[in-house]
């Protein structure tokens, strides 16, 4: 069965899209890291030839992209092997970087063996305070480098932005720095809250006039960079009364590998407790796909509640983020709570109130296990119950 085949009535659509989670380590400790917070340790990861198992079983599965992430994937010692297993296997490869490990002699290697797009993160505009919220010195200075190795290499360059009450007030700057580097497309994204970014949640969650703001600049931008630059813009959850289609639906166009083999429908899904994952070392992907128990759990709208249930809105946005739904309600197969038709919306009423009225927020940074050292957002050590 080709791509472009409809799926059958009795069958769920085929997945376009892959993550590829090649690892969770990363020399950044970004405070909105969306890795769970359990992080695979390195002798658990898939090898070289499991991933290039998975990459030819996703094509045949209908998958036309590979994201290559992370963790931070470049500290992967096989990734051009890795690389040249998904162009293979006739993939789309878009290398999802931190850009702190790269040289340049690795960024034309990537050219010449055909990786097709980066996307490169940054912090903020400001080296210092981009440093700060990544937890990493030096780390805007190497990404200005490789953003400019990546440019000369003539590969394809997406900035992405996550944006949150910290850095909001330099978008402009973020905006002209991706304008400036030569990017084709920025992603703005606002952080969303899940894995690191939850426990931190009430130091990044913007207020409703910071959203606005930047929903203005966006939008600004768009209009003067047409044709030179695009722009995505991933909009907070917490500020909508409707939640967004999550991953376009759970199971219907998107699977994410983890670095050690266990198949999600989203990256974030391993923080449901309810659900089990089958390994890509224990079964073909097609199989997980089409009938593994934590795709068929959420998937179409027969496990809905209401309401959902009776809701005409239900198969465009198939009742929002189950991950979400677990996090502040604690059961995924609840509605959504960024819904205001949702019986439990005042939680997120609650959560924007709390965050944006603390004075002094503090930030974990990310870390293995429990991790990261809890600081003050100026940087102070915060008290040990802070
Ligand atoms: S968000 Fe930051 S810490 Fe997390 S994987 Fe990306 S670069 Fe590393
Ligand atoms: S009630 Fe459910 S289906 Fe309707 S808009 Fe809200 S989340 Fe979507």
């Amino acid at each position: 069965m080709t791509t472009d085949q409809q799926s059958s009535a009795s069958q769920p659509p085929r997945p376009l899209g892959l993550l590829a989670e090649l690892t969770h380590r990363c020399p950044q400790r970004c405070v909105y890291c969306s890795n769970p917070l359990e992080l695979v340790r390195k002798n658990a990861e898939l090898t070289t030839e499991q991933w290039a198992q998975v990459f030819e079983q996703a094509a045949d599965l209908g998958v036309i992209h590979v994201h290559l992430s992370g963790g931070e994937p470049t500290v992967r010692q096989d990734l051009n092997e890795l690389v040249e297993a998904a162009r293979q296997a006739g993939l789309y490869t878009n290398l999802i970087t931190s850009g702190t490990l790269l040289d340049e002699a690795q960024v034309h290697r990537f050219a010449e063996i055909g990786l097709d797009h980066v996307q490169l993160s940054i912090e903020d505009s400001d080296a210092e305070l981009a440093d700060h919220i990544g937890g990493f010195d030096g780390a805007h200075l190497r990404k200005m480098a490789a953003a400019a190795w990546i440019g000369d290499a003539g590969l394809r360059l997406t900035i992405n932005a996550v944006v949150h009450r910290q850095n909001l007030h330099h978008l402009e700057e973020m905006i002209q720095l991706a304008v400036s580097v030569g990017a084709d497309r920025m992603e703005v994204a606002h952080a969303q809250y899940q894995g690191w970014a939850l426990k931190n949640r009430d130091a990044l969650l913007p207020t409703r006039d910071q959203l606005d703001e930047a929903t203005r600049l966006v939008e600004q931008y768009r209009q003067r960079l047409d044709g030179t630059m695009a722009i995505d813009y991933v909009v907070p959850d917490y500020h909508a009364i409707r939640p967004k289609a999550c991953m376009g639906g759970w199971g219907r166009q998107f699977l994410a590998v983890s670095p050690d083999g266990r198949v999600l429908p989203c990256h974030g899904a391993d923080s449901i407790p309810e659900l089990t994952f089958d390994n890509v070392r224990d079964r073909p992907l097609d199989e997980i796909w089409f009938d593994g128990e934590a795709f068929e759990r959420f998937r179409g709208v027969d496990w809905m509640p209401e309401p959902c249930k009776s809701c005409p809105e239900k198969t465009k946005d198939w009742g929002g983020c189950r991950c979400q739904a677990f996090a502040l309600t604690g059961d995924a197969a609840n509605t959504d709570p960024v819904c205001a038709l949702s019986p439990q919306h005042d939680l997120v009423e609650q959560a924007v109130e709390e965050a944006t009225t603390t004075d002094e927020p503090t930030w974990q940074y990310r870390g293995f296990g429990d991790g990261g050292d809890v600081v003050q957002v100026d940087g102070s050590i915060a008290s040990d119950d802070g």
